[in-house]
């Protein structure tokens, strides 16, 4: 039998999980300010809560999708209070220490917390694939794991501890963008040399460079130039940011992440923090001077 849920925040990556959750008969309530982005999601089978605080005073247990750690302490602040709410599921990314101190503000009011971070982007979200990392009560993870493998077929428990499933994140998109700018380099000196990019992602994908940036990334938004991954710079920069700051904070060297904020930075400043992160092609490019990094694909024949 499906559960009642209700699920905050339908952007980029919560509206194809709010549709996977409606598409497996789970009773789905959704609130999102955007009217566009709750409309899409009413259309699929969910019903609409006026606000967060409405929708804590109708549900036991609500996932949330939400930009940035300051957002979703203030919707945790906000459905604090309701009056049936008992779970609070974050879906978001927001670092191990705003999830402990999150995980105390529900806790000091009888709400349980799980943080259940997620990674694979917008096409794991829609296939259902997505890698999700939870941490809180294991009997929690028991009761709702069905439902976040609903989301993500790869659920894991990362412990009891709050905080580990957004500090497992945190060091699963550090390698992320790492593999992103380091392959944005890597292709700038390949076009320079002269080099067909389309030959460089085959090659690069059936060696030892493999990574997810060559393999995802470049075929789909950097080679085509439509930069349209589904994954905006200043979340790439915030995840890179909170992982330099626990390793700062933990004594653990991260040297090699330091020039890789410093892409995402430059990117921010140039870009602005909508752009989607495969911009960094770009800027990478121009440091390059001169060059393109585009798939020959459709060119005319010489
Ligand atoms: P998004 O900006 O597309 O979606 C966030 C949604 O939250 C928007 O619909 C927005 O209207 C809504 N929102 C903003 N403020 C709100 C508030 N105060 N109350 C209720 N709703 C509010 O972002 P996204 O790309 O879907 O990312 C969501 C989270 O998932 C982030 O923490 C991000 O780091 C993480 N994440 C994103 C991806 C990705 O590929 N996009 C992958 C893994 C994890």
């Amino acid at each position: 039998m499906g559960e009642t849920i209700g699920f905050i925040g339908v952007g980029a990556m919560g509206a194809p999980m709010a549709r996977r959750l409606v598409a497996a008969g789970h009773d789905l309530t959704v609130y999102d300010p955007n009217k566009a982005a709750l409309d899409a999601i009413v259309a699929a089978g969910a019903k609409a809560a006026p606000s967060a605080r409405a929708l804590a005073d109708s549900v036991e247990t609500i996932f949330v999708s939400l930009p940035t750690p300051n957002i979703v302490k203030a919707v945790a602040q906000e459905v604090a209070d309701g009056s049936k709410l008992k779970l609070f599921i974050d879906l978001s990314t927001t670092g191990p220490r705003a999830a402990q101190e999150i995980g105390a503000l529900l806790n000091a009011k009888g709400v349980e917390m799980l943080d259940s971070p997620v990674s694979g982007g917008v096409g794991g979200a829609e296939k259902g694939t997505l890698a999700v990392m939870v941490s809180g009560s294991e009997a929690q993870w028991e009761r709702w794991r069905p439902v976040l493998e609903v989301i993500g077929k790869n659920a894991f428990f990362v412990g009891e501890t709050q905080g580990h499933g957004q500090m497992m994140k945190l060091i699963n998109n550090m390698l992320s963008a790492t593999a992103m700018a380091a392959s944005a380099e890597a292709f700038a000196l390949g076009a320079k040399a002269g080099l067909d990019p389309d030959v460089m992602v085959q090659v690069i994908n059936a060696g030892s460079g493999a990574n997810t940036a060559v393999r995802d990334k470049f075929p789909k938004s950097v080679l085509t130039r439509t930069f349209d991954y589904g994954f905006r710079t200043e979340l790439m920069y915030k995840d890179v940011r909170l992982c330099l700051e626990e390793a700062e904070a933990l004594g653990s060297p991260m040297w090699v992440g330091q020039p890789v904020k410093q892409w995402f930075s430059l990117a921010l400043a140039r870009g602005g923090p909508g752009e989607d992160f495969t911009n960094i092609m770009r800027y990478v490019e121009e440091q390059a001077g001169g060059i393109e990094v585009r798939s020959r694909k459709n060119d005319p024949k010489p």
